[in-house]
């Protein structure tokens, strides 16, 4: 969909509880239009968690600062306030607009270390390009369509104001003060290698980043772990196991029936892991090739970046488990039935 026929949104803030907020920020992505950010009070300030995409503010484009700003101050909040930036994981629509936010609030950044996936396009975009080019050869994408897509990129914005890296690691142990209580980070690679949730234990509140989100949609991370499906499968126990009543989502409303989500995010994977064994047989093919048969549909150019990283997870998690065999000759990789 060209940019031009987006709907025009405005972030928007509203109260969850008391002292406790909503800032749901629009994205210039047809299919997922908004983002969440959070904000919590904290003695004088406000613990702001994620922070939306960096575009270009003179256009007052969805994802710019004054969207945050916008947000912020429709529920009486102001930038300065913010003392510390927590990032739930490091993809650009959580933490892209985060230097900014630095710049302007004078604020901590707390993130996860292993955020290279998404502060290594910013801070050498060269390599970056290379890791996204060899995981789409391996894919089996033809030489013309890599061009082509390296001609539309060359100069599209990154999405990200400037590569920041945290003040404080967001690890296991770790807790963030606030007026609500303190809440304690849990590691939940899977979706992301840098992906954290927060617990407020007394209140059972979690903020689940895209780790658990009210919309299934699965997504992972491709080339930065061994296997981010067992990854992921194990953050959803790790998730279930706290026995949240209310969860913040990275995407989308709260919801309460957190218990129901992770079993619904289970199954979702359960079934992709089933639709793509299915879709081997003897003949070796590549992702690219096995992903019609995965989905049921052709790739298009909005979903194609995103299925074929999806099923590459899917089909190095098989062959771990002994499920898929694959060969490789320089740079491709094909698929089958062991
Ligand atoms: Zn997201
Ligand atoms: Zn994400």
């Amino acid at each position: 969909m060209p940019a031009g026929t987006l709907k025009r949104e405005f972030g928007r803030g509203e109260r969850v509880l008391p002292g406790l907020w909503r800032l749901r920020l629009p994205l210039p992505w047809p299919g997922v239009p908004h983002c969440n950010a959070w904000a919590i009070r904290s003695g004088d300030g406000i613990v702001l968690v994620d922070c939306g995409m960096h575009l270009d503010p003179d256009k007052q484009q969805p994802g710019s600062l004054s969207q945050l700003e916008r947000a912020m101050a429709q529920v009486g909040l102001a930038l300065e306030q913010v003392r510390k930036l927590v990032i739930t994981h490091a993809h650009i629509d959580h933490w892209g607009e985060a230097a900014t936010v630095m710049q302007h609030s004078g604020c901590e950044l707390w993130m996860h270390p292993n955020h290279a996936h998404g502060t290594e396009a910013e801070r050498d975009g060269e390599t970056a390009l290379a890791h996204t080019i060899e995981i789409a050869r391996a894919g089996g994408v033809p030489e013309r369509t890599l061009v082509r897509y390296l001609e539309q990129i060359k100069d599209a914005p990154t999405g990200i104001a400037a590569a920041v890296t945290p003040d404080h690691d967001l690890v296991n142990g770790v807790t963030v003060d606030s007026d609500l209580g303190s809440w304690s980070v849990y590691e939940t690679p899977g979706h992301a290698p840098s992906g954290i949730c927060l617990f407020q234990a007394e209140r059972r509140i979690l903020i689940s980043g895209d780790h658990l989100l009210g919309r299934i949609s699965l997504y992972y991370d491709f080339g930065w772990t061994r296997d981010p499906i067992t990854e992921f499968l194990n953050s959803l126990e790790l998730v279930d196991a706290l026995d949240a009543r209310l969860c913040l989502s990275g995407h989308g409303k709260p919801f309460a029936d957190v218990r129901a989500h992770v079993v619904a995010t289970k199954a979702a994977v359960a079934d992709r892991l089933a639709a793509t064994r299915a879709a081997l047989d003897r003949r070796p093919r590549t992702a690219l090739e096995l992903v019609p048969t995965i989905y049921g549909e052709q790739l298009t150019p909005a979903t194609a970046n995103w299925r074929l990283t999806e099923a590459l997870c899917v089909l190095q998690h098989l062959a771990l488990e002994g499920l898929a065999a694959r060969e490789s000759d320089d740079s491709t990789e094909r698929w089958y039935q062991p």
